[in-house]
């Protein structure tokens, strides 16, 4: 596809991406997404996200837990 930003071409890649769920993060890798060459701008179908929401309320393994700074400018 075409990125909607920069008029560049995008091309499939699996990729990690930050998933908000019912107020929790998670970091969900193996995702398949559509990333613009020119300016990294990333795109998910809606079926992939909806995948996501779906794998993520069912019982599901847990690679790995992070600590996140919440922070803020000023
Ligand atoms: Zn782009």
């Amino acid at each position: 596809m075409i990125c909607e930003f920069c008029g560049g071409k995008t091309t499939k890649k699996k990729v990690k991406r930050q998933h908000w769920l019912k107020g929790k993060l998670y970091i969900v890798g193996n995702v398949e997404a559509e990333v613009c060459k020119e300016c990294g701008e990333r795109y998910f179908h809606a079926t992939t996200l909806d995948a996501i929401d779906r794998y993520l309320l069912t019982e599901h393994a847990v690679k790995d837990y992070l600590n996140v700074e919440v922070v803020s400018l000023g």
